[in-house]
Formats: C-alpha cells, sequence, structure tokens
C-alpha cells in the first residue's frame, strides 16, 4: 500500500502547511503543491512565506526542493501523482441559492474537472478542504463521468483538524486523523495507501477509519461542538455581567468538571485565546461550518436542528456587538472624531488570517460611528486590513442598527 508521488491542488492555509509536514516526515514521498495563483507559488518559493505559522519556515527550507516542491504546472504535477489532496478553498456562497450559509463548491468542482480532463492514470482523490456531507460523492461523479478509458478513481475524505496559529505543532501531533471512503474492496485499499502515509509518524491507533459520510460530517460536528462551547461561555459573560459574577471564575469552576474539561473556556499558555469568555470566533471555519451545518439540516427538513446551531453564530454575533457597544459607553456614548487604536487585526494570536476576524466587524462599527482608527498587527499588510474593510462580508451584521 505505497506510493511515490502526491499532489496537493491549492497553496492556501491548509494545503501549504499540511503537504509541508507530509514532505518532512515522509522523504520517501515527492510532494507537489500547485496553485492557480502564480503570486502565490512564488512567495512559497521565497524567503517569505504567504502565510505565518510557527515553525512552518523551518520545516519548509529543510524539504523544499528535496522532496517538496511549489509549482504552478498543475498538469505535470496531477499527471504524475498517485495521490491527489484537493486543498482548495470553499467559502460560504455570497449569492443565489443557500446565499450566507451554503459552501461554495465551484473551486471544488473545478479542481475535480481539471483532475479528470488531465489524468492519463488511476488517482486517489482525497477531499481536504471541509466540505458538506456528499461532497465526495459530487467529486466522484464529476470524475467518472469524465474519466478516460483505463483511469479509475478513488475518492477519499480526510478533513484537516489543524488550528491556525499552532498548524505545525497540530499536523506533528495530530489527535487523530480523520479518513472515510468506500466500504467496498477498492475503498479500503486506497484508505490503507492514504493511512501508510500517516503512519509515517502518526501512531496506528490514532489514524481512524469510517465511511465517507461519517468523515465529512465528523469534521462539521467537531467545528460545531468548538464555536458551541465559545458560544456557551460568551452567553454566560453577559449574565456575569448583569449579575456581578466572574466569568473567569465560572469557567473555571465549571471546567473542572472532567465531563465537561476546561479547554476552550478558560485562557492558558497552551490554549487558544479565542477560547476565553471574550469577542467570538472568527476565523474562515467555526463560522463557515456552522452555518453549513445549518444549510444542511434545512435542506434535511431538520428546523429544529438548525435552529439549535443557528443560535451559535447568533451568540457570536451578539457578543462582538456588545464588545463594540460597551467601547462606545466607556467613551461616553459617542466616539466621533474620537482617536481609536486596534491592537491586532488577525482573527487571533500567531496567524496573519484575517478571514472572518472580530476586528473587522468591531473596526466597522466604530468607523459607522465617526472614529478614527489606527490598526496594528505585524502579520497584517495594511493592504489586506483595507481589502477586509472595504468589502462587504459574512461578518456584517444584520442586527446592527
Ligand atoms: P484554505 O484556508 O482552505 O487553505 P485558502 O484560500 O488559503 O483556503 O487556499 C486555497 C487555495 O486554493 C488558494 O491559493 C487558491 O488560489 C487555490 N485554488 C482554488 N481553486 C484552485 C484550482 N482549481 N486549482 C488550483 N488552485 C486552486
Amino acid at each position: 500500500m505505497s506510493l511515490k508521488s502526491i499532489c496537493c491542488i491549492g497553496a492556501g492555509y491548509v494545503g501549504g502547511p499540511t503537504c509541508s509536514v507530509i514532505a518532512y516526515r515522509c522523504p520517501d514521498i515527492k510532494v507537489t503543491v500547485v496553485d492557480l495563483s502564480v503570486e502565490r507559488i512564488t512567495q512559497w518559493n521565497s524567503d517569505v512565506l504567504p502565510i505565518f505559522e510557527p515553525g512552518l519556515d523551518d520545516i519548509v527550507k529543510s524539504v523544499r526542493n528535496k522532496n517538496l516542491f511549489f509549482s504552478t504546472d498543475i498538469t505535470a504535477a496531477i499527471n504524475e501523482a498517485d495521490l491527489i489532496f484537493i486543498c482548495v478553498n470553499t467559502p460560504t456562497k455570497s449569492y443565489g441559492l443557500g446565499k450566507g450559509r451554503a459552501a461554495d463548491l465551484k473551486y471544488i468542482e473545478s479542481a475535480a474537472r481539471m483532475i479528470a480532463d488531465v489524468a492519463s492514470q488511476s488517482k486517489i482523490v482525497v477531499e481536504k478542504s471541509t466540505v458538506p456531507v456528499k461532497a465526495a460523492e459530487s467529486i466522484s461523479n464529476i470524475l467518472r463521468a469524465n474519466q478516460k478509458p483505463g483511469v479509475k478513481y478513488q475518492v477519499l475524505s480526510n478533513p484537516e483538524f489543524l488550528a491556525e496559529g499552532t498548524a505545525v505543532k497540530d499536523l506533528l501531533n495530530p489527535d487523530r486523523v480523520l479518513i472515510g471512503g468506500e466500504q467496498n474492496h477498492d475503498g479500503q485499499q486506497a484508505i490503507a495507501t492514504l493511512a501508510w502515509v500517516y503512519k509515517h509518524w502518526v501512531p496506528e491507533d490514532n489514524v481512524i477509519t469510517m465511511n465517507t459520510w461519517s468523515s465529512e460530517l465528523s469534521k462539521l460536528a467537531a467545528n460545531a461542538f468548538l464555536a458551541q462551547r465559545i458560544s456557551s461561555i460568551n452567553a454566560m459573560s453577559a449574565v456575569c455581567e448583569y449579575t456581578g459574577a466572574d466569568v473567569s471564575e465560572v469557567a473555571h469552576a465549571v471546567g473542572m468538571d472532567s465531563r465537561i474539561g476546561n479547554k476552550f473556556l478558560k485562557a492558558s499558555v497552551d490554549e487558544p485565546v479565542i477560547g476565553k469568555a471574550s469577542i467570538g470566533f472568527g476565523g474562515s471555519c467555526f463560522q463557515k461550518d456552522v452555518l453549513n451545518l445549518v444549510y444542511l439540516c434545512e435542506c434535511l427538513n431538520l428546523p429544529e436542528v438548525a435552529d439549535y446551531w443557528q443560535q451559535v453564530i447568533n451568540i457570536n454575533e451578539y457578543q462582538r456587538r456588545r464588545f463594540a457597544n460597551r467601547i462606545i459607553q466607556c467613551l461616553f456614548n459617542t466616539v466621533t472624531n474620537k482617536k481609536i487604536a486596534i491592537f491586532g487585526f488577525s482573527f487571533k494570536k500567531d496567524t496573519g488570517d484575517t478571514r472572518e476576524s472580530a476586528a473587522i466587524y468591531v473596526v466597522k462599527y466604530l468607523l459607522e460611528e465617526g472614529a478614527h482608527i489606527r490598526i496594528y498587527d505585524p502579520k497584517v499588510e495594511t493592504e489586506q486590513m483595507f481589502r477586509e474593510l472595504t468589502h462587504p462580508s459574512i461578518s456584517d451584521d444584520p442586527e446592527k442598527g
């Protein structure tokens, strides 16, 4: 069950770090990461990588141009590979059916079509991007409808659980690796091949296999549970503010129950700041995945379940609104013409990623109130800040008057 060459389509926050660690841990495998963006690939091949993650620079530099390659020659990389990871972006749809909730699968579809167009030998295709349940089936249908004679595909689901800011640590020591595939002979062989890659460094017991849909849903469920914990403690923080209770003390007491645990309730050195009662979660995953789950439940005619998970998002928006309003209240109910400094613009520490950052929402809110804002973030380019602040996003709060 071995292989020689891996291609990764998409050199972003998921594909770049994941495949760098695979190349680092599997010197016997050639890993080529491709992207449509010439700029991104040029950056991956330069001294300044396009994304910041602690520890990533050293790993990339140690294996780049040995068994790790970054390229725009997508056709050649697909053809050479035994196994292809699809790591393209799946943003929330900003138009049409499912707008603001469903995941936009156009990039996944175009990657699948590209594979079918150019592959002249059988391939294992692995969806790593977070996708709605049953996306693997759509990828299979596209591949099989367009396959060349003699070419066969096996499609696996292998969702990524890395957290930005600790991506390298998470990839080197994953809590678990999840692989979903078809429950037949060929499917099991494909699963075993991908499991063989991970077993280069992940203990066998931590590699779990299951059917494709369980794997796809497990990723959405894991992110929904994490987001729900944050909304739960944030909801408590509002009660605390009105009662004189201290939310850190409550989090400490609640977290000491071993059935609940203290992670994502109380900040400590090895825990993301996002986890404590705070301004709410940001980032490209939690909101997108919970919305995705809500949309799935609506499509399955499960309105009660959809409403339950929607409330996790509603509390997050409520928390951000409360935070911005508190600033205004503390400044004598007006920020017009007041100078306000914002320290940090990315969605959490140790990353330059600004997608769905709570900072965007707060800054837009204060600007609308007439404040003068200065923003400092050592990991975010000024242009990126302007881009985020001048584009409508799903963070825009419909309830803000
Ligand atoms: P994620 O956080 O999911 O990794 P990113 O937006 O950081 O998302 O990265 C996705 C990458 O996928 C982008 O660099 C984008 O240019 C690339 N991409 C999207 N569609 C294709 C495609 N069909 N072929 C190659 N690269 C693609």
